[in-house]
């Protein structure tokens, strides 16, 4: 049994694990270290309302300061952890060893950076709220012109919000279509021209080679030998797992922290959120999500881990699903795309930018992407999660039609 917990990641992950733990009856103490200045907060607005200056900032906090404080917690905030021995149980926060009895590690991702950048004024990330509130001041501050690099969903749903501000916006994909990678090339397309209907330059199959001016960003030079003039530029290229602080813990470590299926990466410590990276038992290999509601699902899981036996522990399981919000399309996949995939519209119209699509492979139902779907997505998901086939997909879109 517990004595206390610590959780390292005052993320969606870490505050979910330490909701769990309460609400299941977990009474010993539960320190929640975040590096951070900020308690638990949400990111999916972020990039959206936030952004565009139509959400105040406590309206992003994941629950009211009184919820917070129902939870009893030892709220370590802008504490970082720098250290970890999994053998002697020691974490170290701030360069300070501390012992722990069980830990949940939810230190989420960094993003990447484009090099020759660091410190240059009009280049940003957006990964935190003050990440956000810099880049929502700046183009509050008169951005003219725009340059968002990547057209995954940090990149989509800047240019997305960004241009419904007025600003000139140039989208940069290193792929030849935007979310090539989550939603194959054909359905890339359609996310492109929904982009491109909407007034964004985007261009594709192109990199940034480098990015011009002095203190402050004036430009950016393409791999296709052209140069974009530019007053800010977001860089939207991926992310990275946050391990780097637990090198020689004597966790495996490998895009993430390697869980078993029940998300328990050692004795007594558990890993949730986007830096966990287990066998989920409905696929092939390992997996990590960076996605809302694996924070959310995967946090309460792991924490539920941390007080079960190995015989009561049970296999993290779930299909992943996200949602992103481009313009007025809120776009939805279900599942887990593969580049060889068959994918065939179920209902709609990909012209009116208004469809359910299924993907396949080898008579199995795969995924389901929807804009402005949001019904039949959940009705498709439910039957990923029966671990359906393509013939039952099909009915299910016969009797859509
Ligand atoms: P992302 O979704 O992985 O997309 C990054 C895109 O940039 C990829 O298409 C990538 O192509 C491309 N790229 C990489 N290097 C490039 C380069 N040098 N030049 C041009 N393009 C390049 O990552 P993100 O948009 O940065 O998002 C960061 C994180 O936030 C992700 O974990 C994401 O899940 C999360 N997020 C989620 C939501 C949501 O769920 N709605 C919203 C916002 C953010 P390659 O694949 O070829 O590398």
């Amino acid at each position: 049994m517990l004595d206390a917990v610590t959780i390292v990641g005052a993320s969606l992950a870490g505050f979910w694990a330490a909701e769990t733990l309460r609400r299941d009856g977990f009474a010993g103490p539960i320190a929640l270290i975040g590096e951070e200045p900020h308690a638990p907060y949400d990111r999916p607005p972020l990039s959206k309302k936030y952004l565009a200056g139509e959400l105040d900032d406590d309206r992003l906090d994941l629950v009211p300061a009184n919820q917070l404080d129902d939870l009893d917690l030892d709220l370590r905030l802008g504490c970082r952890a720098t250290g970890l021995e999994v053998a002697s149980r020691t974490l170290e926060v701030d360069g300070i060893a501390e012992p722990f009895d069980g830990l949940v590690l939810a230190t989420g991702a960094r993003c990447r950076t484009l090099p020759d950048t660091a410190g240059m004024d009009g280049v940003y990330t957006l990964r935190t709220r003050d990440d956000a509130a810099a880049i929502r001041d700046a183009l509050a501050a008169g951005t003219r012109r725009l340059t968002v690099v990547g057209a995954g969903f940090i990149g989509a749903e800047v240019a997305s919000t960004a241009i419904q501000r007025g600003v000139e916006v140039t989208m940069v994909e290193a792929l030849d279509t935007p979310f090539g990678r989550a939603l194959g090339t054909e359905m890339g397309a359609v996310v492109a021209d929904v982009h491109r209907s909407h007034g964004v330059e985007l261009r594709t199959g192109t990199g940034v080679d480098r990015v011009l001016g002095g203190d402050r960003v004036t430009g950016v030079r393409l791999t296709d030998g052209s140069t974009l003039d530019t007053d800010l530029l977001v860089v939207g290229i991926g992310v990275v797992p946050a391990t780097d602080w637990m090198e020689g813990s004597g966790l495996i470590l490998n895009d993430g922290v390697v869980c078993d299926a029940t998300c328990l990466a050692a004795d007594r410590v558990v890993a949730a959120g986007d830096v966990a990276r287990w066998p989920n038992p409905r696929y092939e290999g390992l997996m990590r999500v960076e996605h809302w509601d694996n924070a959310v699902q995967q946090g309460v899981h792991a924490a539920r881990r941390l007080l079960q036996t190995e015989q009561e522990a049970t296999p993290f399981a779930p299909v992943p699903w996200f949602w992103s919000d481009q313009y007025d399309r809120k776009v939805q996949l279900a599942g887990r795309t593969h580049p060889d995939d068959d994918v065939q519209v179920a209902v709609g119209s990909t012209v009116e930018h208004r469809f359910a699509a299924f993907y396949g492979r080898e008579g199995r139902f795969t995924a389901v992407l929807g804009m402005n779907r949001p019904r039949y997505v959940m009705q498709a998901k439910a039957l990923l999660e029966q671990d359906a086939s393509w013939d039952e997909a099909q009915a299910l879109a016969a009797d859509w039609n």
